[in-house]
Formats: C-alpha cells, structure tokens, sequence
C-alpha cells in the first residue's frame, strides 16, 4: 500500500514522529522511574523472538511499558481520523491498534505485564501506574 502525500502540515509532523523512540512523554517517564530508584532497559524486545520492541522494560519484574501516541494508538480522547485518505489511515490507525492488543496478549500469555501509558497522560500518575505493576508482580513470584 503506498502512503499518501501528506495533506497538511500537522499530518506530516505527526508522519515524523511516528516511529521515534525517546519522546518526550517517554523520556519524561525515564527520568521519574529513575529517580524514584527503578532500574530498567530501553527499546527492548521483552521476548525473544517476537518483534516487538517495548519503550521501558524491567525484565527481572517482567513488566514491559508501553508510551503510545495519542495519534498512532488512537487514544480516546485525542485520536482522530484524518481526513484526507481516509479510508488508508483507518486501516492503518486500525492495524496499529490490532497490534497493540496483539502484543500485549502475547506479553501476558508468557508471563509478562504489558503497561499502556498515552502520551498525555501525566507523569506522576503513569510512573504510579508503573510502580503498582511492578509491585504486584514481585508479589507473585515465590521467594527461594
Ligand atoms: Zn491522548
């Protein structure tokens, strides 16, 4: 499927932004994590063999965070549906959304977490959010 020609200058900033990793929201939640003393990798593949690649991922916890753009991963309150090309942006937002469910099916059937957090959410909530997970799951694995 070819892509369209960008309709309007906000569509091609969106284009720009869609695969790249350290984002603000992202970074914003790196640093919080971090000084509330969590440890973790980046841009990880949390299985091996499955490409996926996850934003923050604790392995030893094995909780996998997600930061999704409110655009690509059509969040409630900010997607929106362009449009120009229509019908190519909504099986395209449509495929992401698929996947995003997709993966995190397949996190959970292998024993992990996978934590959604938008782009706009703030970040003391998110990093909250993160740290309940991380928590918990500690919990379930039996101590030697
Ligand atoms: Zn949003």
């Amino acid at each position: 499927m070819l892509t369209p020609q960008p309709a309007s200058p906000n569509v091609s900033a969106r284009l720009a932004r869609q695969s790249s990793k350290d984002t603000a929201p992202e970074l914003a939640l790196r640093r919080e994590l971090h000084r509330r003393g969590r440890r973790f990798r980046v841009h990880l593949r949390p299985l091996q063999g499955l490409r996926r690649t996850a934003d923050i991922v604790f392995p030893r916890h094995r909780v996998a965070v997600f930061v999704d753009g409110c655009f690509w991963h059509r969040c409630p309150e900010h997607g929106s549906d362009p449009k120009n090309n229509s019908a190519w942006w909504d099986a395209k937002l449509r495929r992401n959304v698929e996947r995003d469910r997709e993966t995190d099916r397949i996190l959970e059937d292998s024993g992990w977490t996978a934590v959604r957090v938008w782009e706009h959410e703030a970040v003391d909530a998110a990093a909250d959010r993160v740290e309940q997970r991380l928590d918990e799951s500690s919990r379930t694995v039996p101590y030697s």
